[in-house]
């Protein structure tokens, strides 16, 4: 038995999460959804974002799925990733036929560091007119993510893909903290011989998602690198509504489409569930269960092929109905 942790959260979570859960029912698969209240609702209610109920859930279960968190989310989707550990913030960049895509043979991860970097919240004003904030790179998180992105390019590679990990930095002029982060980078290379190692800027990366993204296997880079990088990827694969993510740590695992809450769509059920079912994807591959994780992303490819979408993507069905597409074909109907 699974047991899930089920956050559904604001705006458009309260359907693409639901719509997610049709598929994950129609693998057969034994669930147990453990149902949890975490976001701008339930703030208005209770004056909190992230109840400590949800926190206990969260940190009992083997994962969380999560929707979306509106105005708090800062709040909720941080805290709980620190919480629970999560340092390797995992973005799959991969083309699927049927979505207009830069080109179509576009299929690589991004790493980013969850943790650390300019993200430590650590800013100040030091004197009037004059604010500063602090980039926190240390050996021990560089050695932990490194590890990670090399562990899934051998993974990767079992599957076919080239076994190469990217290091995106800016050791030129972040001297000390990227100067630490690449010579890590290489150290960790070192324990894995049939994994290729190579090191770019981060500006030429940027520009390298565009001109040559097909070239790249695993990409690893420091958390608002990643942040900025895996947006700008996202969109050269169809966008927001297909872009999936994964927290992972070495207890938990929390899943989450890139997108947040949408409230311009929200309620209207036409958002696209695909970002979410290909987090569910990611979740499945987390717990073991490659067969059904396979099964579902074959499935969801065929129905994006067929035009079978909501509006964004030019089809004319709503999140459910597009879900339900995606989950005949689970159960092969
Ligand atoms: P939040 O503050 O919660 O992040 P937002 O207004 O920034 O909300 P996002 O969810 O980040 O909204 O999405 C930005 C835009 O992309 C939305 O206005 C929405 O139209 C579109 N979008 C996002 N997710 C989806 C989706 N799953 N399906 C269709 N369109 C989406
Ligand atoms: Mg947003």
């Amino acid at each position: 038995m699974h047991k899930i942790c089920v956050i559904e959260g604001d705006g458009i979570g309260k359907e693409v999460v639901p719509a997610t859960i049709q598929v994950l029912e129609a693998t057969g698969l034994p669930f147990e959804f453990v149902y949890a209240e975490a976001g701008d609702e339930v703030y208005k209610k209770t004056g909190k974002a992230l109840p400590e109920e949800t926190i206990e859930t969260a940190l009992d279960c083997e994962a969380v799925l999560f929707g979306a968190a509106g105005e708090t989310a800062a709040d909720v989707i941080v805290k709980l990733r620190q919480i629970l550990d999560t340092y390797a913030n995992v973005r799959p960049v991969k083309a699927y036929k049927g979505v207009k895509c830069l080109r179509p043979d576009i299929d690589y991860v991004i790493v980013r560091e969850n943790t650390e970097g300019l993200y430590k919240g650590i800013e100040a004003e030091i004197d009037e007119g004059i604010t500063i904030a602090t980039r926190v790179i240390t050996e021990k998180a560089c050695e932990r993510i490194f590890r990670f992105a090399f562990n899934l390019a051998e993974e990767r590679k079992k599957m076919g893909k080239e076994g190469k990990v990217t290091c995106a930095h800016k050791a030129n002029v972040l001297k000390l903290t990227d100067g630490l982060f690449k010579k890590i980078f290489y150290k960790v290379a070192e324990e894995y011989n049939d994994i290729k190692a190579e090191d770019y800027y981060i500006d030429a990366m940027n520009m390298y998602i565009i001109t040559k993204p097909q070239v790249f296997d695993v990409v690893v880079t420091s958390n608002l690198f990643g942040d900025i990088l895996s947006d700008g990827a996202a969109g050269t694969v169809g966008g927001l509504g297909l872009a999936p993510s994964a927290n992972i740590g070495d207890e938990h695992g929390l899943f989450e489409p890139v997108h947040g809450s949408a409230p311009d769509i929200a309620g209207k059920k036409i958002a696209n569930p695909t970002a979410t079912i290909l987090s569910a994807v990611l979740m499945l591959r987390y717990l073991g269960e490659y067969e059904s994780a396979d099964k579902v992303e074959n499935a969801l490819e065929e129905v994006l092929s067929l035009g079978l979408t909501t509006p964004d993507l030019g089809g004319n069905l709503n999140t459910f109905e597009m879900a339900e597409e995606v989950a005949k074909r689970v159960r092969g109907e």
